[in-house]
C-alpha cells in the first residue's frame, strides 16, 4: 500500500488521525494532515482505508 495526502485539499477534519495515528498527524499550527508513512505496514492499512473513507475533503489516496 502507499498512501499520498494532498494538503492543499485537507481541511484539518482531523478524521484520518482518529482513524489511523500511526499514519496521520496534524500539523500543530494549522491542523492540516502530515504523513508519517508513505508505506504503511499491513497491521495499519484498514485504518488507513477507512481515515481516506472518513475524510471529508478525499484529501487522502492510496494506492494497494
Ligand atoms: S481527515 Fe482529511 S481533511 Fe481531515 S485532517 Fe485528515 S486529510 Fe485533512
Amino acid at each position: 500500500m502507499k498512501v499520498a495526502v494532498s494538503q492543499d485539499k485537507c481541511i484539518a477534519a482531523g478524521q484520518c488521525t482518529l482513524h489511523a495515528e500511526a499514519v496521520f498527524e496534524q500539523n500543530e499550527d494549522d491542523g492540516l494532515v502530515v504523513l508519517l508513512e508513505q508505506h504503511p505496514a499491513a497491521e495499519h492499512a484498514e485504518a488507513v482505508r477507512t481515515a481516506a473513507r472518513f475524510c471529508p475533503a478525499q484529501a487522502i489516496q492510496i494506492d494497494e
